[in-house]
């Protein structure tokens, strides 16, 4: 299925996601991902489903009444998928809901890309550094990707897009949370000028177990650096769509594959179902793992590719 969902969205209140490309496929092999480490790294686009499929996966979850954006997203950076463009004019026509994008931006200095993009409404973009050397240690982009052209793309697609861009930065303790990190960033930032800017850390298990958010006193002194920054730092909440899920186990392996959930919301799936004991018994066969992050416990499908954490 590349439809999923809605899913609760911090930014996007029900956001029916889509996902046009294959499983950790991205230019970038950011360090907090919380879909692991990138399987296959490329900055090539392609046709990796026919289109028409992915069409009709959205239009098999579709509730226009309890949809407020159809997301691109999902499993990757969608921008690699060569039809994303016409995917969105579709989108746009057949349900007359605004469609968002969430991106990191590094594509954006393709002339083909920028065309894409353009037919959104809003995008969802990531700026977690501003300098080589950070950007090279966060996001590890595909060594095609230099940071100066990264940024040039982003301000050149700002000159040219009518929607909105609402920027996030990802805080992470060590990595880009001291002042001169900051600053650069927020130098960036102001090229790019994006309507909303955010600012949020890792919530969920992240690719390299060794990452944490900043300290609460760092990520007060980038909301001072950075200004008018909105704050991402807390945890999602409301109820995952469920859609045409007919049984309990698709339901949370597809979820917890695009989205880790946290034990207590797959236990509420579980309860939707009345299917007591499927989650303990996914555990003890090995189907799922219990991953714990800053102290609360995640359940991941037990093939994700991790850090050495993965078989807690
Ligand atoms: S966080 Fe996003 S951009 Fe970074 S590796 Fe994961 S999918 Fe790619």
């Amino acid at each position: 299925m590349h439809a999923y969902g809605p899913v609760p969205s911090r930014r996007l209140g029900r956001s029916l996601g889509v996902s046009p490309i294959p499983l950790k496929t991205c230019s970038y092999n950011c360090i907090y991902c919380q879909l692991g480490r990138t399987h296959r790294q490329q900055i090539s686009r392609e046709s990796f489903y026919p289109r028409e499929e992915i069409l009709k996966d959205v239009q098999k979850v579709i509730d226009t009444s309890k949809t407020d954006y159809i997301t691109f997203a999902g499993d990757g950076e969608p921008a690699l998928c060569k039809d994303l463009g016409w995917l969105i004019r579709q989108c746009k026509k057949n349900w007359q809901i605004p469609v968002a994008v969430i991106t990191n931006a590094s594509l954006l200095f393709m002339k083909d890309v920028r065309q894409d993009l353009k037919e959104s409404d809003v995008l969802l973009s990531k700026l977690d550094a501003g300098s080589e050397d950070v950007f090279r240690r966060l996001n590890r982009p595909d060594n095609s990707i230099g940071f100066e052209e990264m940024l040039e793309g982003q301000v050149d697609f700002r000159q040219e897009y009518s929607g909105k861009i609402w920027l996030e930065v990802m805080l992470v303790a060590g990595l880009n949370d001291s002042d001169i990190s900051l600053m650069d960033i927020r130098k960036a930032i102001e090229l790019i000028k994006p309507e909303e800017i955010y600012i949020s850390v890792p919530t969920r298990p992240p690719a390299e177990p060794w990452v944490m958010p900043p300290v609460p006193e760092r990520i007060i002194r980038a909301h001072e650096i950075i200004g008018s920054a909105l704050d991402l730092t807390q945890y999602e909440s409301g109820e995952f769509g469920l859609g045409d899920f007919t049984d309990v186990r698709t339901a949370i392996i597809e979820i917890c594959s695009r989205h880790p959930l946290r034990e207590e919301q797959a236990r509420a799936i579980e309860k939707k179902f009345a299917k007591a004991g499927c989650i303990d018994e996914m555990l003890s066969k090995n189907i799922l793992v219990r991953v714990e992050y800053r102290n609360i416990s995640y359940l991941l499908p037990a093939g994700f590719v991790r850090g050495p954490h993965t078989g807690d």
